[in-house]
């Protein structure tokens, strides 16, 4: 009896194994590399998964064969799969489904790779010996290039027109097609002509974070501390030059896809090399061809949102995150990762610098500095003329407000337009009014998917009061004629959302434009820059979620006005605080950044709330500090290590049995286990929640606890009955 060689592959099942198959047909099994895709069967269907290892058949086991292994060479390897094996085990997930996240889709599905070979020329034994004899002319002078193997792109670049000489080469047969090195032909020219020039030199703490940058020695990880305003993007401008110039490759990680054609331009106008995009507004065959190009290191200088943490990086120099607090980086289903922590992992096992850059640092990342993991840089001063912006808080209480604008709001925004000036409105709700009212008998529009009936939640006013949208679960429908409870027609919209701000400006300010920016206004890629272009310098409103409060240069801009913060104020989340005055900076920083000095008025009903208070008079530091120490005190991040167990279902005990379960498994493991509690939503879309909160001071005590109780949870049968999930650092307990 011979054993038979098998293959074992991660497949992108909700199953926390492995599997075991035999090679395809007529294929040995030690021609499919680790890290190369394997279509294979999976009960009924077929499915694409990788192989991590070969092994050998037990006696008596029957196998399935593969169907087919599409790769010639491994798709993920090196550096990229150790990493994925590494975050597949600290967010307890199966691997198969975490290298398949990590695929672009169009990659995952196992067809043969899209053809991004690069390809170049050179001349062949005929054609070097032929070289000498040949007479002098274009083919000549082409020939005497390819002595060396000359990528097409390279061709196209130093040398337009090359194909017509090619033609006589090719028709005597003295040139060869070959597939060109993966080094671009565009690093060349940042080593002979340093395509950055700024404009202004780097001010002295920008050279020293720029110097810093360069004199590291493999894994350094950096926070980029620097006000609104203080130069960050030139600091990383500077820093990618400095990578490329030795010849490697630069990762840069931005929070949105808003923010992704702003960062392009100018990365591309300065760097002189072309700038990788890779965000999700891409096409899959785009985002595949992206991908491919950075494996093999034809891409440069990869800029991406959060999913781009994933591309391979066989050259890497340097990997920087852009906005590092921001929320968006943690991916909120599937596979839950944080991408600025999986960059720090990277950038260890690269052994590269990362730099993590923001105004408003995450309380981990400056607990971490405060502890000497990170080295901090800092930028305290605004770059160039621009001046602080001068913050007032509004007391509203009593004034009359139109569309939530007060009085001395309004009249701020006459004379900021008179003066030739930009303002922006920032209010983070979307929609024309948080709530739809029976003014006769106090009814109000609530979401049936949502809704308990001990917590109604409300459904938010759309197109000036024809719909009603449910922003949590989507649901959609036409505002009721009447009041469905006692027939009034006497229903209102009741508070404010962005539309009906945009309304009352419209009208108020007809002279300038005023242009709404938020996610029902500006869902594509170039929406945001085109709203911009519109407007250019000229005079206007802007009006926005918290879509404007992010990374934008906005010149002219003299003066924001923050509306209606005050939910935020008494929102029981541990990470509000953090959250609204990080959102309240990034707004306010968006004013007087260029020669024209800015305002802020934050309209409050609160004004003498202790989170205003510190962060007008003390500042995001000062806030910062309190923050940390009440969290110590209380036991949470970045003191305490969590991790979130939820689970849901048509019916409201099966969460609770699922959740009852694990709580058994966990205790007596030595960490806090705190449930089943109903979620602070209760019922979302149909399904009610529930959850189960795991806490440990030690990362190590929580991981270790999970491991032993996570395969039971996979196995147990109550566990089919809901759906169920597992958030290693929850941002929020939702
Ligand atoms: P941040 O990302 O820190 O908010 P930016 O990098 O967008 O700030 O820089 C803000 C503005 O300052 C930009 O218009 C930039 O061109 C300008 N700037 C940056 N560095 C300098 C400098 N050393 N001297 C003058 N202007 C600068
Ligand atoms: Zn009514
Ligand atoms: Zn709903």
């Amino acid at each position: 009896m011979t054993v038979s060689a098998t293959l074992r592959v991660a497949l992108p099942v909700p199953l926390p194994r492995l599997f075991d198959y035999l090679p395809p047909p007529g294929l040995d099994a030690s021609a499919v590399a680790v890290g190369a895709r394997l279509r294979v069967p999976f009960g009924q269907r077929e499915v694409c998964g990788l192989v991590v290892g070969h092994g050998q058949a037990e006696p008596g086991v029957e196998l399935r064969a593969a169907l087919a292994a599409p790769d010639a060479a491994p798709l993920l390897q090196g550096e990229l799969l150790a990493s994925l094996r590494w975050l597949a085990g600290y967010l307890h997930a199966p691997l198969g489904e975490v290298l398949a996240a990590a695929l672009p889709a169009a990659l995952r599905r196992g067809e043969p790779l899209p053809d991004i070979i690069r390809y170049g020329w050179v001349l062949n034994e005929a054609g070097r010996t032929a070289l000498a004899a040949m007479r002098a002319g274009k083919p000549k002078a082409l020939a005497m290039l390819l002595a060396e193997t000359r990528a097409e792109d390279w061709l196209d670049e130093t040398s337009p027109g090359w194909r017509a000489p090619l033609r006589p080469l090719r028709e005597r047969g003295l040139v060869e097609r070959v597939k060109a090195g993966s080094e671009s032909p565009f690093t060349k020219k940042v080593d002979s002509d340093p395509a950055f020039d700024p404009a202004f030199s780097p001010n002295a703490e920008q050279q020293l974070a720029i110097d810093a940058i360069r004199s590291a020695n493999g894994f350094a990880p950096f926070l980029l501390d620097g006000v609104t305003g203080s130069g960050k993007t030139e600091v990383y401008l500077q820093a990618i030059a400095n990578c490329l110039a030795r010849g490697r490759q630069a990762l840069v990680l931005v929070p949105e896809i808003g923010l992704t054609p702003q960062a392009l331009t100018r990365f591309r106008a300065r760097l002189g090399v072309p700038v990788h995009a890779l965000h999700s507004g891409l096409n899959d065959n785009e985002r595949a061809a992206t991908w491919l190009a950075a494996a093999s290191g034809q891409a440069r200088v990869i800029v991406g949102t959060r999913s781009a943490v994933f591309v391979p990086l066989p050259e890497a120099g340097l990997i920087v995150v852009d906005e590092e607090h921001d929320g968006s980086y943690k991916q909120f289903d599937g596979i839950r990762y944080h991408a600025r922590d999986f960059a720090i992992v990277r950038a260890r096992a690269l052994a590269v610098p990362v730099l993590l850059g923001s105004a408003t640092p995450s309380l981990e990342t400056l607990h971490n500095a405060r502890c000497g993991r990170y080295e901090l840089l800092r930028l305290r001063q605004r770059a160039g003329a621009a001046r602080p912006p001068q913050v007032r808080v509004l007391d509203v209480r009593k004034r009359p407000l139109q569309a939530g604008l007060s009085e001395e709001s309004l009249a701020a925004i006459r004379a900021a337009l008179d003066a030739g000036g930009q303002v922006l409105v920032f209010r983070n709700r979307r929609g024309y009014a948080p709530v739809l009212l029976c003014h006769d008998c106090g009814w109000s529009a609530h979401c049936p998917r949502c809704s308990t009936p001990e917590r109604p939640t409300a459904m938010t006013v759309h197109a000036h009061g024809k719909r009603l949208q449910c922003h949590h679960c989507g649901h959609r429908r036409p505002s009721p004629p009447a009041c469905p409870d006692c027939a009034s027609l006497a229903l209102q919209p009741q508070g404010n959302g962005t539309e009906r701000i945009e309304a009352e400006l419209q009208a108020r300010f007809d002279d300038v434009p005023v242009i709404r920016i938020d996610r029902g206004s500006t869902g594509q890629r170039d929406g945001l820059q085109k709203h911009f272009d519109a407007l250019g310098n000229q005079p206007g409103i802007l009006i926005g979620t918290q879509m404007l409060a992010k990374g934008h240069d906005l010149g002219n801009l003299v003066l924001v006005v923050v509306v209606g913060i005050d939910e935020g104020l008494f929102s029981a989340d541990f990470r509000s605080g953090e959250k609204l005055a990080q959102l309240l900076i990034q707004v306010a920083g968006r004013a007087g950044r260029a020669e024209r000095p800015g305002t802020v008025l934050l309209q409050t009903h609160h004004p003498e709330h202790p989170l205003l208070q510190t962060l007008v008079n003390g500042g995001y530091h000062v806030f910062a500090d309190g923050e940390l120490a009440l969290r110590e005190a209380a036991g949470f991040p970045p003191f305490a290590h969590l991790a979130l167990l939820r689970a849901e279902a048509k019916q409201a005990e099966h969460p609770l049995q699922f959740l009852q379960l694990a709580k058994t498994l966990l205790e007596g493991s030595g960490i806090e286990v705190h449930g089943p509690l109903p979620a602070p939503m209760p019922r979302r879309a149909g399904y009610v929640r529930s959850q189960l909160l795991l806490a440990a001071p030690a990362r190590a005590a929580l991981h270790a606890a999970l491991d032993a109780a996570v395969p039971a949870l996979y196995a147990a049968p109550d566990a089919r009955r809901v759906r169920w999930s597992l958030d290693v650092d929850p941002l929020d307990l939702y």
